[in-house]
């Protein structure tokens, strides 16, 4: 298992206001640039993974690390992979601290914002950093829970958070029984090794969704039901 507790992220005033939509709005700049400062110096990246093997892989069941998951697209994801890297990500508890001490409810929406960016840049450190470590070449991952998929559901986080033990202890994230992550901005995930890109927002038909990050693709949707 690997903690990694020193992740040189560097939230930038510029992408962030691309995030928020706000690249026109040049009068927000200086509230925005004050809290991406302020998030800059109290986010607290950290990441946890383990190198798991794949066994037992059955019609929508596939065993990682000796923990049985659920999932017809995970199982079909990794037909042809033997080795996979469960993970937890999280910038820390502070930034929803300084968000919860907030009464400006823009100012609050523009840090929680900032939050899923530096969430977003903790995920891409990780993902470059198996790719660079483990020669994995191009990877993709998964999330419990991901999308309008009911094909993994996000009850299969306790199977992913034991894995890992004591994740409170080792990297400050608690899985409550809702299932829910504490600090919210977390995320737990697998990244695999893929000769073809995929991202769950290919199989997922939500309309929408802000977070897209490619379209829907009903036809590949349609060949995981019956591989
Ligand atoms: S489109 Fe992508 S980001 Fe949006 S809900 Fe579906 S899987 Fe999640």
């Amino acid at each position: 298992m690997e903690i990694l507790d020193a992740i040189p992220i560097h939230l930038d005033t510029e992408q962030v206001l691309k995030e928020l939509h706000l690249n026109e709005r040049r009068d927000q700049f200086d509230v925005v640039h004050k809290l991406v400062e302020s998030a800059n110096s109290i986010v607290h990246p950290k990441a946890i993974y383990e190198m798991s093997y794949v066994d037992n892989k059955n019609e929508d069941t596939v065993d990682i690390g000796g923990i049985r998951f659920t999932s017809r697209v995970l199982r079909v994801n990794l037909d042809k992979v033997g080795k996979v890297f469960p993970f937890i990500i999280t910038i820390g508890k502070e930034l929803e601290d300084r968000i919860a001490s907030f009464d400006n409810l823009l100012e609050q929406y523009y840090l929680d914002e900032i939050g899923n960016v530096a969430l977003g840049l903790i995920g891409n450190y990780l993902k470059e950093h198996l790719e660079r470590e483990y020669r994995m070449g191009q990877t993709s991952s998964m999330y419990p829970g991901m999308g309008d998929l009911q094909d993994w559901p996000i009850t299969q986080q306790t199977q992913l958070f034991s894995l890992f033990g004591n994740v409170e202890a080792l990297i400050g994230v608690k899985l409550t029984p809702s299932l829910l992550m504490i600090p919210r901005k977390s995320e737990s995930g697998i990244y695999f090794p893929t000769e073809v890109k995929f991202t769950s927002c290919q199989i997922c038909s939500r309309e929408r969704c802000k977070e897209r990050q490619a379209p829907y693709d009903e036809d590949l949707a349609e060949s995981y039901r019956s591989k």
